[in-house]
């Protein structure tokens, strides 16, 4: 045995662990949040974590190889590991959540909403205003925790066409088995609030919160809504899921998702939708674009190009 091996061997005979011990792995990810300042207000994107979608068998008016082909040119493919985001704006008087994640509704891969915000600095209870943009169970699950509401203090907002749909027990009684839970968990997350007199619904373009007004964005559900934020002549669209899949969506917008309540409609909706976002070289929060979730939309020969804000630290 030569002496550099002797030497090694009475290093691990004396408990210290030699320098070429590999490290466990730390596994856990950074806190998901990412902060931006849009004007006066503050923005926080909140992680409610991913989840694993067949996009190659949801999309639709598109075959599975072209799918294929446009994840791949993205280093993508199906099942695509997909965000889920919600986003807290702090207008200097008011705090508002856009969305709340999947709550306990989605499996474990999803449900961290309340996490990242008080990780980001805040308490539920300190939000005044949920805006929903629409009654998915991936947007809505978070106003519940442990049964009880998440944010007692806040009011919850959904556009009335998706409250009149997702809360109707006819609905529920008519559609198939598969569709039940999707109406039974949009009826849960909201009961609380409805009982505590805080939910409340509203039609077409209102301002909820000063500086905050609703854009009705139809087809992927009824009620399907866009919030437009706006300080000092500063403005960012939180458009709920009007995109699903960017490497598909962007480049060919008219492609359409199984999850679209009138996919004629929401395809329609994304159309008129992405000339003026990117003319106008708006800020847009997606709740299904990888996370943070913000950047802009340039127009391409074919289609649009999907531009994330660059990594800034707000000061
Ligand atoms: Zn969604």
């Amino acid at each position: 045995m030569s002496s550099m091996l002797l030497a090694c061997a009475s290093v691990v005979l004396s408990g210290i662990s030699p320098a070429m011990a590999a490290a466990p792995m730390a596994h856990h990810a950074a806190p998901g949040y990412y902060r931006i300042m849009l004007g006066k207000f503050e923005i926080t994107a909140l992680s409610d974590g991913t989840f694993d979608m067949p996009v190659d068998k949801l999309l639709q008016g598109i075959k599975p190889a072209a799918i294929n082909k446009m994840l791949a040119k993205h280093f993508e493919s199906s099942p695509l590991q997909t965000s889920v985001n919600a986003f807290l704006v702090n207008t200097g008087t008011k705090l508002v959540l856009i969305d709340t994640g999947a709550g306990k509704f989605l499996g474990p891969t999803l449900g961290n909403v309340l996490k990242n915000l008080e990780a980001s600095g805040y308490q539920p209870g300190q939000v005044d205003d949920v805006l929903i943009t629409h009654m998915h169970m991936d947007h809505l699950g978070g106003l519940l925790a442990d049964g009880r509401m998440t944010f007692p203090n806040a009011t919850v907002w959904v556009n009335k066409k998706d409250a009149d749909y997702w809360l109707s027990p006819a609905n529920l009684a008519s559609v198939g088995k598969t569709h039940k839970g999707a109406f039974k968990n949009a009826m849960a997350a909201v009961k609380p609030y409805k009982a505590a007199g805080h939910f409340k619904t509203f039609t077409g373009k209102k301002t909820l919160v000063p500086g905050i007004r609703s854009l009705p964005e139809p087809g992927h559900t009824p009620g399907h809504t866009g919030y437009l934020v706006t300080s000092e002549g500063k403005t960012m669209l939180v458009w709920g899921d009007i995109i699903h899949v960017q490497a598909v969506q962007f480049p060919d917008p008219s492609v359409t998702i199984a999850y679209d309540s009138n996919p004629a409609e929401a395809r329609a909706t994304r159309l008129k939708l992405l000339p003026g976002l990117a003319r106008d070289k708006a800020l847009i929060a997606g709740a299904h674009l990888a996370f943070p979730g913000l950047g802009h939309v340039r127009q391409a020969r074919h289609g649009y190009v999907w531009v994330p804000v660059n990594y800034t630290v707000p000061r």
